[in-house]
């Protein structure tokens, strides 16, 4: 039966990573693959994460299954950390929610009960968006649709340009937000920006899907939920997509949530009853390992605040990258303004180099990106800041 099915070419992003592996050079630089890196160029477990683990398998005598939501404590955990914990939302009983096998899984049980609700709805994702939402909703049946959301010429968010776009947005429709640190843009919406998406939202009735992944990478927890927060407290429905993978540094656990606000408690009883089904019928249940470890952190005052500071130390590299880059660009480039990177935040910007540069940074320098000159700033480490502003000066210079 598998004679009908063609062998697919490899993902970009995994062949640049082999590229990566098996160049000799050893000036190279990854500013390709999304994982937050150190300034060892490791993606080490957080102190927190190791010490939540040593406690656990002290702790745990049964690997019998856990609860369908997840496990337990670590749905408390995301609600508190997603929206604060004296959110009237939660005082309301309002939101349902579910471990997910990552925010990829989250992204993907949304999909499948928003296709239960409405089948074939659609979502308006930005322009550009993460290149993975369009299988995992896609792929569910929901329809996608784009917003514009990147000037590429200005480096900046063209909030009209999206206004426009979803004041035609049509009741029941709904619109894919990221909650902070835009992959891949970096441009992020300001709070007085999400206030009058929440406006649209309320006035046309389309339902924010928000996708957060990069929680606390871009100014701080609390800031960087700001969108999720004010629109679950403003609009009747709101679905978040939280992921682990980022701010726990858990990729490979496989640990994130969907969190999905109804209109009054009833409606999230329902919905938490339909999450469930969803799963049951994807993989029964979500893994365990890493929402324990999520759970076990935010339930000890001393773990979360290690886990806190070792979080704001990511952020405040990525910031100190983005920054030294700015300047040393500056001094290589001083025809051009960079300066858009050190406004931008997470882990991505744009270069703004053409496909044929972006392949010279890489044969010429043995600096690799994404083909759309995508960077990952946390690739990057300040005794290597110079040689790749010194290379891309080079290509610019043609
Ligand atoms: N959304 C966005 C925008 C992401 O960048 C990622 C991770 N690259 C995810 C969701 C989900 O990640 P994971 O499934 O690894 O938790």
């Amino acid at each position: 039966m598998f004679e009908s099915l063609p062998k697919l070419p490899n993902d970009p992003i995994l062949g640049l990573s082999i590229a990566f592996r098996d160049d000799p050079n050893p000036e190279k630089v990854d500013l390709g693959v999304g994982v937050y890196r150190d300034a060892s160029g490791n993606t080490p477990v957080m102190a927190a994460v190791h010490e939540a683990e040593a406690q656990l398998l002290k702790a745990e005598i049964t690997k019998a299954y856990t609860a369908p939501a997840g496990y337990p404590g670590a749905n408390e955990a995301v609600q508190e950390l997603a929206f604060g914990p004296e959110h009237p939302a939660l005082a309301a009983g309002r939101v349902a929610s579910v471990q997910t096998p990552g925010g990829c899984g989250a992204l993907r049980l949304a999909a499948e009960l928003i296709q239960r609700a409405r089948k074939g709805a659609r979502v308006w994702v930005s322009t550009p968006t993460w290149a993975n939402h369009v299988p995992l909703l896609g792929s569910a049946g929901l329809e996608l649709k784009e917003y514009p959301y990147y000037d590429f010429e200005r480096h900046a968010l063209d909030f009209d340009g999206m206004m426009a776009a979803l004041a035609q947005v049509p009741a029941g429709d709904l619109v894919l937000l990221h909650a902070a640190c835009h992959n891949p843009c970096g441009a992020d919406l300001t709070e007085a920006q999400w206030r009058q998406v929440t406006e649209l939202a309320s006035e046309r009735g389309f339902v924010p899907f928000i996708d957060m992944a990069y929680q606390g990478f871009g100014e701080g927890l609390d800031a960087d939920a700001f969108g999720p927060r004010w629109m679950a407290e403003q609009l009747p429905e709101v679905l978040v997509a939280v992921s682990f993978s980022k701010n726990f540094g858990l990729y490979r656990e496989r640990a994130g949530a969907l969190a999905v606000v109804g209109a009054d408690s009833a409606r999230a009883e329902a919905v938490q009853s339909q999450l469930l089904s969803v799963a049951r019928g994807l993989y029964s249940m979500p893994p365990a390992h890493g929402s324990a470890l999520v759970a076990g952190i935010w339930a000890s005052n001393e773990l979360r605040q290690r886990w806190q500071s070792e979080l704001s130390e990511m952020r405040g590299r990525i910031q100190t990258l983005r920054e030294a880059l700015v300047g040393s660009l500056a001094a290589t480039v001083p025809g051009q303004d960079f300066g858009f990177i050190a406004r931008e935040r997470g882990m991505f910007s744009f270069l703004g180099l053409t496909e044929a540069q972006v392949g010279q940074l890489k044969d010429r320098y043995s600096i690799y990106m994404t083909d759309n000159s995508r960077i990952n700033v946390a690739g990057l480490n300040l005794d290597k800041v110079d040689y790749v502003s010194r290379a891309i000066a080079e290509v610019l210079r043609g």
